[in-house]
């Protein structure tokens, strides 16, 4: 099989702000996979909250790239070795498998989640991410999205009940709250006593990643589900937050792709865990990719390719926040611009404006940035 890989610059629609960061583009990576002239496609996108950059999915990939075997049908087996070559870089990891599973399902013929046996029609709504800013703003951003029945607001400064009120005020729509592991633990009891009257669905991520016992003590004393994030990244995390949470959410540049979120789903089925698929700022390659799982899920967070102004690809569309599958073969993403070959050519960054109001920490984020704050979405 041979490998090839280029960076995919995303500029996001307007910045978006979650507790701790704050994220213009998105520096993605494409990865193509042929064998016996079939061509997969990949993306990662790392995040530096878990390790990952550009450069080192980039470095990822050019070694990952002598250990794939010549038999793609192998999925399980390559992504293994890879696993058994080196550790971690599971963007680099998601971007290979998901590029495995597009040439699988073109060389039979299939789309992917026929090919895991998955109906279509049973894809559940995504929802639209509203990022932090102030209320007005946020209630604003919320009545521009008023197509989308689910909304997921980022919570985690000073203005968390103004937010929520605010939104509230503007909007019907199922409401989940974020707060990015940014609460203590006694902050997130008070928080979410004072959310519950406004109607929410769950709180994703009120403490640090590692606060199992804040988590535990959170969870018995508050109304709401709890679903964790940072807390679980991988399948090995699955045993250690039981009892801390009621669901998790599982995305493919956390855990290294489609065949390493199955296990999850699975094994967070057999403790009675809710599970939700989520992203990080993606094309609608890795978008798709994950969409392909969401027949499995209660909760979809498959809003990545929304929130950026020049996605090349075209793949899972959402119509009314229903998530609709391609029925083409494997991921089923094409070129928006109709060119056949998966892979554009790479075009230099432009350096970026900044918004008039950027405050320091944007400025400084921004001078920095070539881009690398840290983010998740
Ligand atoms: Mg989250």
């Amino acid at each position: 099989m041979e490998l090839t890989a280029q960076t995919l610059e995303l500029k996001l629609t307007e910045p978006f702000r979650i507790a701790r960061s704050v994220q213009y583009y998105a520096h993605n990576v494409l990865t193509q996979i042929e064998a016996d002239g079939i061509v997969g496609i990949g993306e990662a996108a790392p995040s530096g909250f878990y390790g990952e950059k550009r450069e080192s999915v980039l470095m990822a990939l050019s070694y990952f790239a002598d250990h794939l075997g010549d038999d793609p049908l192998l999925i399980e087996d390559v992504m293994a070795g890879l696993d058994r070559v080196m550790q971690g870089n599971a963007a680099a990891k998601a971007a290979i498998d998901m590029a495995l599973y597009d040439l699988v399902g073109k060389r039979l013929g299939v789309p992917i989640y026929q090919l895991l046996g998955l109906n279509p029609a049973r894809t559940p709504h995504t929802s639209f991410t509203i990022g932090m800013d102030t209320p007005v703003e946020m209630a604003k951003r919320a009545l521009v999205a008023r197509e989308y029945p689910i909304l997921k607001i980022k919570l985690g400064g000073k203005h968390d009940l103004d937010i929520v009120k605010a939104i509230r005020d503007v909007t019907d729509a199922v409401i989940r709250v974020d707060a990015n592991a940014a609460w203590t633990p006694k902050e997130a009891i008070r928080k979410i006593a004072a959310l519950e009257p406004y109607d929410i669905e769950f709180i994703e991520q009120p403490l640090p990643p590692k606060d199992l016992a804040g988590l535990r003590l959170v969870r018995e004393n508050v109304g709401l589900p709890i679903i964790v994030d940072e807390s679980c990244v991988t399948l090995e995390d699955i045993p250690l937050i039981l009892g801390c949470a009621d669901g998790i959410n599982i995305k493919l540049m956390k855990c290294g792709g489609i065949s390493h979120a199955l296990k999850m789903i699975h094994a967070a089925r057999a403790h009675s865990l809710r599970v939700m698929l989520g992203c990080m700022i993606e094309s609608s390659v890795a978008i798709t990719a994950a969409a392909q799982l969401s027949p499995l899920v209660d909760y979809a967070d498959l809003d990545g390719m929304l929130l950026v102004d020049d996605d090349p690809f075209d793949g899972v569309q959402v119509k009314g926040g229903k998530l609709m599958l391609p029925d083409r073969p494997g991921l089923g993403i094409r070129r928006r611009d109709g060119k056949r070959k998966l892979l554009p050519q790479e075009v230099e960054a432009a350096p970026a404006a900044l918004p008039a109001r950027a405050t320091s920490r944007e400025k400084r984020a921004h001078r920095n940035a070539q881009g690398e704050p840290e983010y998740e979405e």
